[in-house]
């Protein structure tokens, strides 16, 4: 089905993101992957190509639009190489972390913190999610005390994605033990605060160019200028946030449904067993045909969410949807696809084999299909679940 989301200025921002990835990523995916690990240098050149920081307003450096699609086609560009780890460090740079900073922050905290984050200088986090507490978010135990006009910051964080390299990260902490959700506030720790340390990278099914991390905080004092957002409001600040994350995760798992059905369609058509391309069987051209169906439904699902975000009316229950919808799809288109490539399928050398292993978060991350399915139920039956 053609596709009707993106007009020229977007093509012509495919050709710049196709040219950087044929430059920056290709020739060095396979030791990033080895190595666990982003370089550095990949960063500043998207900074430089501005396939990073499209929201940051043109004063400091950035895109300056709110225009998603230019954000999508990034994600779609990325994910037919198969470079999910790279679009994930991306992804929270410029859905999470820079939104965060964009909305939330004083004139000081933007001028010192947008001009590196959009030249790719400075990596940002976010760290919610806690050893004892992930979907229950309430249950954080990272605490704030505040010392004259700074904050005293202990506790520790995991799966913290761009962990090892973040310069900035948004953490989120108690502030008040007594106010349950309306005790927490986040708190941007920088790189070379005392206190800060992280742990190992963390060995992961999939995402293996992903420098995701345990970090620690142990008497971390933290300046009141870094308080982001208004304290005691870090909960309402998270929630409020969430639906372009999701929205997030759900493009990319739509462009990583495309992306396998391309180089499952040519591996079929080429390869073949009892004197026929595998293609030509009816099974395999019916998984085909069902795979690429249902990723036209989800693209056009996707679509219209994001432009809904673009108009500024993705609600979080749609978010939860789309999230829930577009992961649960990708999980089973890869894995039929995969299928089709037998043998050869869970070999890492074929790209199929990797985009397996680095989909199987998506449907935990950013919260999990349960928890998406808890927020639409909700808002259906007006119960909690
Ligand atoms: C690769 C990777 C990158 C990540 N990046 C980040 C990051 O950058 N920053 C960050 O803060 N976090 C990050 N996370 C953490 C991620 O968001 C959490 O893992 C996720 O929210 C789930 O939390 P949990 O792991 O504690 O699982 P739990 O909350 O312990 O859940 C375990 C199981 O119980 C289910 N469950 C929990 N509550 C309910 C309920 N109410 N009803 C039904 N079922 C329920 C869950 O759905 C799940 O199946 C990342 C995780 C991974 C794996």
């Amino acid at each position: 089905m053609r596709r009707n989301l993106y007009d020229t200025d977007h093509e012509a921002f495919r050709e710049v993101v196709q040219a950087f990835i044929k430059r920056e990523v290709e020739p060095n995916a396979e030791r990033w992957e080895a190595e666990r690990n982003v370089d550095r240098a990949a960063w500043l050149a998207a900074g430089k190509q501005s396939i990073i920081g499209h929201l940051i307003p043109e004063r400091f450096g950035g895109l300056g639009t709110e225009d998603y699609r230019f954000r999508a086609v990034v994600t779609e560009e990325l994910a037919k190489v198969g470079a999910a780890s790279v679009s994930s460090g991306f992804g929270l740079q410029d859905d999470i972390a820079i939104p965060y900073i964009v909305d939330l922050g004083t004139e000081e905290q933007l001028q010192r913190w947008l001009p590196p984050m959009a030249s790719g200088e400075a990596i940002g986090a976010i760290a919610m999610t806690e050893p004892g507490a992930g979907s229950d978010l309430q249950g954080i135990r990272t605490t704030a005390v505040k010392d004259s006009e700074d904050w005293i910051v202990n506790g520790a964080k995991t799966f913290i994605t761009n962990g090892i390299n973040a310069d900035l990260v948004i953490v989120v902490a108690r502030t008040n033990p007594d106010a349950g959700s309306r005790g927490i506030s986040l708190l941007v720790v920088e790189r070379d605060m005392p206190g800060f340390s992280r742990g190992r990278k963390l060995d992961k099914l999939g995402l293996h160019g992903q420098d995701t991390a345990e970090l620690f905080f142990n008497d971390v004092r933290v300046p009141a200028a870094n308080l982001l957002g208004r304290e005691g409001a870090g909960f309402v600040h998270l929630m409020e946030r969430l639906p372009r994350e999701r929205l997030s995760i759900a493009v990319m798992a739509a462009a990583s449904a495309r992306a396998a059905i391309g180089w499952t369609v040519d591996y079929t058509t080429q390869r073949t067993a009892f004197g026929q391309p595998i293609a030509a069987f009816q099974n395999t051209a019916f998984e085909l045909a069902s795979v690429v169906t249902e990723t036209d439904v989800l693209e056009a699902y996707v679509d219209k969410a994001i432009l809904s975000l673009n108009a500024g009316e993705l609600t979080a229950v749609d978010a939860a949807k789309a999230k829930l919808w577009a992961t649960e799809v990708q999980k089973r288109v890869l894995d039929r696809c995969l299928q089709l490539f037998g043998g050869y399928g869970y070999m890492n050398e074929y790209p199929i084999a990797r985009a397996y292993a680095d989909a199987r978060v998506q449907t935990i991350y950013g919260g999990t299909s349960e928890i998406m399915k808890t927020i639409i139920a909700r808002d259906l039956t007006g119960l909690r679940a």
